[in-house]
């Protein structure tokens, strides 16, 4: 059966042109997009989503293409007509069709693609033994907190990191500190067992599974800090982890050429990988961290 996507008002196979040539999207980036994960046919965390949407839309002065009830009844009718439960949601708005300029008009229609498909899961061997990560220098915009479709630097990053031999890359800034990796937000548990994350702000985006894991971790009594952190002090670290939608919560057991703690995932991590779960819904495979 062909995918079936949504384009701007229609359901059609996935490969049929829809897009028109001057979508600002297409030759600008200029546009926003979303990721979102399915479990038994639920979307999770639908309104964290659709806040972050309107944020990141709010950042680049474009309206909603739909309001939020309308929008989750075209991400449902989507996942009925390609019959997933188990799927991941790719939702895009971009400003909309007009001659190509630099400059634009206010009263632009913004243009919505959604998609569906069967979840990536991480595999059970990255999920019990980790994975490794290189670093990288960050050289994205400013604006990281707005989920920006211009993702070159992002998959550039991802794309070398996987030429050596990694699963992602630690981007790190102009002070020597990691922000986040190419497609996940970077946790390390520091000397004193201590949970730290970048901080919130222009410098990361904020992911959803990073608030829910923050929220875990809190509940659970583990000392968390929003603060940055060094290459350095991520290659000493006691632990380090990835977090995002369509991977969870993922052990990183090599930054470069340093073993992180005894190079297999911490205990912390493990907790964390087995709370996070839970509270997911996820498959008992993913429950606990082994
Ligand atoms: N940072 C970046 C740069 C990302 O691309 C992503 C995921 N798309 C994340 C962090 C994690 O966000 P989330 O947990 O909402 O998937």
């Amino acid at each position: 059966m062909a995918r079936i996507a949504y384009v701007n008002g229609r359901y059609q196979p996935i490969h049929r042109p829809a897009v028109p040539v001057e979508d600002r999207g297409y030759q600008f980036a200029d546009g926003v997009y979303e990721v979102m994960k399915v479990v038994g046919g639920e979307p999770r965390d639908l309104d964290r989503h659709m806040r972050r949407l309107r944020r990141s839309l709010d950042g680049l002065g474009i309206r909603m293409p739909m309001s939020p009830p309308a929008l989750e009844a075209v991400i449902r009718e989507t996942l009925r007509r390609n019959r997933l439960k188990e799927a991941v949601v790719y939702l895009q708005v971009s400003r909309g069709a007009a001659p190509r300029n630099h400059l634009y008009a206010a009263t632009l229609k913004p243009s919505l693609v959604v998609t569906v498909r069967r979840a990536g899961l991480p595999s059970a061997k990255e999920w019990a033994e980790g994975v490794a990560v290189v670093s990288l220098p960050d050289e994205r915009w400013a604006r990281r907190d707005i989920k920006s479709i211009s993702l070159l630097p992002n998959s550039l990053a991802r794309q070398k990191a996987k030429d050596r031999g990694a699963r992602e890359a630690f981007l790190v800034d102009g002070d020597g500190c990691v922000t986040e990796a190419s497609a996940s937000n970077a946790w390390i548990v520091d000397r004193n067992g201590t949970l730290v994350t970048h901080p919130l702000g222009h410098g990361i985006l904020g992911g959803i599974t990073r608030e829910r894991v923050l929220e875990e971790a809190r509940a659970a009594g583990i000392p968390v800090e929003e603060r940055r952190f060094t290459l350095d002090e991520a290659k000493a670290a006691r632990e380090a982890f990835l977090t995002s939608t369509s991977s969870f919560v993922l052990p990183v057991v090599r930054i470069d050429d340093a073993p992180i703690g005894n190079g297999h995932p911490g205990e912390t991590t493990r907790r964390l990988q087995g709370l996070y779960a839970e509270a997911a819904g996820l498959h008992p495979r993913f429950h606990q961290g082994t």
